[in-house]
């Protein structure tokens, strides 16, 4: 089996598995507990993590929150910065934008929020599969309180212009979130300079674990916990700290600081060899998205299948997906593709290859001989 699935979940680095593991045995304490040696030490890796994670964002270390990963940190920033927003006095006419494209851990809580009366505004994408600066800026009132707008999409790739939204929302004071899933750790991310209030991530996209993440949050004073418990986490968090997660996400973000550019060109060569190779088989077979707006792992490339057939049958040795993995459970066509405007049979013919840093040559041309292979005869 050939893993062309880096956008869903990456291998753990070796390096990371090694820092992870004594967390397990010798650092096992409760950081929370620092009234002893061992319980000062756990913090003490919680905190390196903590500094290594805010380097890759540049921002202050107590401006990270650990969370249980993107899923997580998306409902913490999107129902968290609602509810303070409510608490500090506007319970009525309370606007949200965001994108018809966004991961379902941004979609579901908004749509929990307007079902309690909240009133969101879905943009989308142009047929670039692009969020413009100026249809979220068309989509602004006097009630707009938050916008959430992912950085780079997690099906074709397409990054949109945070930079560019984040310096508007500045000005008119409203709370600006990005889900920056695929974009951490793979790219200079400066939450300065993108001018964002909310930052969610996620270790196992950047060869860490599954299960732990972050959100970087500007000012706690802009957003109340969706949880209870102890005070963890500026009491923003609550639950005893996942150290070895942690400790692994610190050590992925590390990694990643020093060689995010050399992994980032050896992937862009390996998609353009895979990319060039499948437009070959047939003319009307294309690439989605912006062409230069766009990450260089990921890959959603549209087939001409023959009505009534769907490609992914016919795929045994190729670990893919269409759309996103967390989509999968139900089986429904793309809902990014069908916003995109492509047809149900085009979504469902549309395949998402994700390169990794562990992906090698020989991969990518078997990757193209099978792909050559199981098409034959079945497009239009
Ligand atoms: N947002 C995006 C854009 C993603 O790609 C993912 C992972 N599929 C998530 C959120 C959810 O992340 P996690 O698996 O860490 O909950």
């Amino acid at each position: 089996m050939i893993y062309m699935d880096n956008a869903a979940s990456t291998q753990c680095d070796e390096r990371v598995l090694a820092a992870m593991y004594p967390m397990f045995n010798s650092h096992f304490a409760n950081p929370s507990n620092t009234s002893h040696s061992m319980g000062e030490e756990a913090n003490g890796h919680v905190n390196e993590a903590r500094r290594l994670v805010a380097k890759n964002l540049n921002c202050l270390d107590s401006q990270i929150v650990w969370t249980s990963g993107a899923t997580e940190s998306n409902n913490l920033a999107i129902l968290g910065s609602i509810k303070a927003t409510q608490s500090a006095g506007a319970t009525r006419n309370i606007h949200v934008v965001t994108s018809s494209i966004e991961h379902k851990s941004v979609l579901s809580p908004l749509e929990a929020l307007a079902r309690s009366g909240v009133e969101v505004t879905f943009i989308n994408p142009n047929s670039d599969g692009q969020i413009t600066v100026a249809d979220i800026v068309a989509s602004i009132k006097d009630s707009t309180k938050l916008v959430s707008i992912m950085h780079a999409n997690n099906e074709t790739g397409v990054i949109s212009n945070i930079e560019g939204v984040g310096q508007i929302l500045k000005e008119r004071k409203i709370l600006f979130h990005t889900d920056a899933s695929q974009t951490f750790g793979k790219f200079n991310l400066d939450v300065r300079k993108l001018g964002v209030d909310f930052l969610s991530f996620s270790a196992h996209k950047i060869y860490g674990p599954k299960g732990v993440g972050g959100l970087f949050v500007k000012d706690e004073a802009k957003i109340q916990p969706i949880l209870h418990g102890g005070g963890q986490e500026l009491g923003l968090r609550p639950g005893t700290l996942n150290v070895p997660g942690i400790v692994g996400l610190g050590k992925a973000a590390e990694i990643s600081y020093v060689q995010r550019e050399t992994d980032a060109n050896r992937i862009y060569e390996f998609r353009k060899r895979l990319e060039a190779a499948l437009m070959s088989i047939h003319p009307a077979i294309t690439v989605n998205g912006h062409q230069l707006e766009r990450i260089p792992n990921i890959s959603s490339v549209s087939f001409p299948v023959k009505q009534g057939l769907r490609l992914t049958d016919y795929i045994n040795n190729i670990a893919l997906s269409t759309g996103s993995a967390c989509d999968n459970h139900d089986r429904a066509p793309s809902h990014v593709m069908i916003k995109m405007g492509k047809s149900v049979h085009s979504a469902r013919n549309t395949l998402r290859l994700s390169i990794g840093r562990f992906t090698t040559e020989d991969e990518i041309e078997s990757v193209i001989s099978e792909l050559k292979l199981v098409t034959r005869g079945l497009l239009t």
